[in-house]
């Protein structure tokens, strides 16, 4: 599957870079996010690179889109949030930060007046792994 070796998503499915992982198939994983905009902030990408949305393939988009459903419902039935955002970012201006076609599963909280471009705040490690070992039971 074509990878990039400067690209720290491609380092992350290769095994490289740690992650709390919370699911995986032939084509797709999916892991905490380790800024979390929200509790249960979680990103879904292809295993194939491509850089945004203008250069992902159907199959790597759909594969996503449905592992992102997946997801979705997990974090759902774990943190039972008000709602969620289904987000991907593309280019500078849209906040993109890693060029690696990814999308994020956010949860929201009624009044969290989260901004778009939320800016990246360090999370708290045992939180987050707290967090995706309960996501993982529901998947
Ligand atoms: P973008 O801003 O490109 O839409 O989102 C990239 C996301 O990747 C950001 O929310 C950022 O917190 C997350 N991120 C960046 N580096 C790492 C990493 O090494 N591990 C994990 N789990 N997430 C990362
Ligand atoms: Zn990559």
């Amino acid at each position: 599957m074509a990878a990039d070796p400067d690209c720290i998503f491609c380092k992350i499915i290769a095994g490289e870079i740690p992650c709390f992982r919370l699911y995986e198939d032939d084509a797709t994983l999916a892991f905490m996010d380790i800024n979390p905009a929200n509790d249960g902030h979680v990103l879904v990408i292809p295993k194939e690179h491509s850089a945004d949305v203008h250069a992902v393939s159907a199959d790597a988009i759909t594969a996503t889109v449905l592992t992102a459903q997946k997801i979705a419902a997990a974090v759902q039935k774990t943190l039972e949030p008000d709602g969620l955002n289904l987000l991907q970012c593309n280019g500078p201006a849209a906040a993109q930060s890693v060029f690696h076609f990814h999308m994020h599963v956010l949860p929201r909280k009624n009044g969290d007046a989260l901004k778009m471009n939320w800016g990246l705040n360090p999370g708290d490690m045992d939180r987050i792994g707290e967090i995706a070992e309960r996501i993982r039971a529901n998947l």
